[in-house]
């Protein structure tokens, strides 16, 4: 596979050099110069594979030339080692549970598969590769688990003190080994500056390798294609052959997967993509103009996001046919006391406890079925376990959260964060300790 920037389709580069470098010079993001599709007849027997074999199908065909097939076997297999199950929740309407990997995210997906590409790509003798991650909760534990024990790779998380929550800290701080967590007395933004000043800093860049593995890096994309393609094979097992996704969307990065399966022959009638009042998307499929805003935070924050970047990865899927992209992609925005009414009502509907992401995907898959009305099966996304977001849930509810596996064993270890204020020199000074 060759990958092109979207500000300059003449430019193209491999695969390993769109995992280390992110982001192209000019600023846009790397995407594959061309789509490939996956043949007919596979697609029509996709009920009879697991999600492995559909990962490995699917990969293949995007990275053949990249990752000869034994090792992409390999890392698929050491990657995606969770399930993605699609649960009925009545005769038409199903959620996609993304949760059951480590950092219990859909994160997981995009940060195992990237951590696993990148430490096959860094050759022999080579400095180790160092990840500095700026994080607002969800992204640092997906990429802190995902690197966790991973050879010449070595891990650093700024944090937001007070601003994430226990589980999302717990993950953070109790791994240990290659990876450091860091918690800046400041906001995210300040987390962010620190680790984007260390990137611009030549004598830091001299002395280590360094990469940011943030969302926009294009081995984060391709494995989120998989689960789409394995809720598909899913619901074919149950003889539903027309579905519509409804993706929690933020940075527009897992709703970007979905569309470049559809282009890929993934059979999908009608993409939701639900976001908070961050609305910045629906705005521009309402009114064709698109206009960026500074964040507005709510309680599904790993949806605030006012400049998705991942926007642009969508517009070149569609060669900038705006026309083309609403008939593919509708789009419903919901305030918080909304989200916090879609968490009520799944409750009171199926006894089904949601995080306030996944809530906001439920509400616009629900109106868009008032408004278009879905013929089979309908399915939204549950990007996250509750229990990583308690304090957004009433009492009632809260209590109700079952916590699973990988919550248990967190609170046995021990918690190691370095205190820092919002001062770019100690930054350094701790880098430079290493
Ligand atoms: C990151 C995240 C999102 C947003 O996903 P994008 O790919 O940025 O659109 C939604 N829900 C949860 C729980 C997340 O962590």
């Amino acid at each position: 596979m060759k990958l092109y920037s979207t500000n300059n389709h003449n430019l193209e580069v491999d695969f390993a050099t769109a995992v280390f470098n992110s982001m192209p010079l000019d600023k846009g993001l790397y995407m594959p110069s061309y789509v490939p599709e996956l043949d007919q007849e596979f697609i029509d027997n996709i009920d009879k594979f697991t999600l492995s074999q559909i990962a490995f199908k699917v990969a293949s065909v995007l990275l053949k030339e990249a990752i000869p097939s034994e090792d992409l076997q390999a890392i698929i297999d050491d990657a995606i080692n969770f399930e993605a199950p699609v649960v009925a929740l009545d005769n038409e309407m199903y959620v996609l549970e993304l949760f059951h990997g480590p950092s219990l995210a859909f994160k997981d997906f995009g940060a195992r598969f990237m951590s696993r590409v990148m430490a096959y790509f860094l050759k022999e003798n080579e400095k180790i590769l160092d990840v500095l991650v700026a994080t607002s909760g969800d992204t640092g534990g997906a990429v802190a688990l995902g690197f966790l024990g991973i050879p010449n790779t070595r891990v650093t998380i700024l944090y937001p003190k007070g601003k994430v929550s226990e589980i999302q800290e717990l993950q953070l701080c109790t791994n240990g080994q290659n990876i450091h967590a860091i918690e800046i007395d400041g906001t995210f933004d300040d987390c962010q500056a620190l680790v984007k000043q260390a990137f611009a800093d030549t004598e830091l860049n001299e002395k280590f390798r360094l990469t940011s593995a943030n969302s926009i890096n294009i081995s984060r994309l391709i494995p989120q294609t998989f689960y789409y393609f394995n809720a598909y094979a899913q619901l074919k097992r149950q003889g539903k052959n027309h579905v519509v996704f409804s993706v929690p969307s933020g940075n527009f990065g897992n709703i970007a997967a979905g569309l470049l399966a559809y282009k890929m022959g993934l059979p999908v009638e009608q993409f939701i993509a639900a976001t908070n009042v961050n609305d910045t998307v629906p705005r521009f499929l309402e009114t064709g103009v698109y206009e960026t805003k500074p964040s507005v935070q709510t309680y599904a924050n790993a949806m605030d996001v006012g400049a998705p970047s991942n926007f642009v990865r969508i517009m070149d899927l569609f060669q900038n046919d705006a026309q083309a992209l609403k008939k593919l992609v509708t789009s419903y925005s919901f305030n918080d006391e909304q989200t916090l009414q879609g968490m009520n009502e799944l409750y009171e509907r199926f006894q089904y406890i949601a995080c306030p992401h996944t809530a906001i995907a439920y509400l616009a898959l629900k109106s868009y079925a008032e408004d278009r009305k879905y013929e089979e099966a309908g399915v939204f996304l549950s990007t996250a376990h509750a229990c990583k977001f308690p304090d957004v849930f009433p009492a009632e509810l809260k209590e109700k959260i079952i916590n699973p596996e990988q919550v248990a064993s967190l609170h046995s270890k021990e918690k190691k964060a370095t205190k820092m204020a919002v001062n770019y020199p100690d930054f350094k000074e701790y880098l430079n300790s290493f």
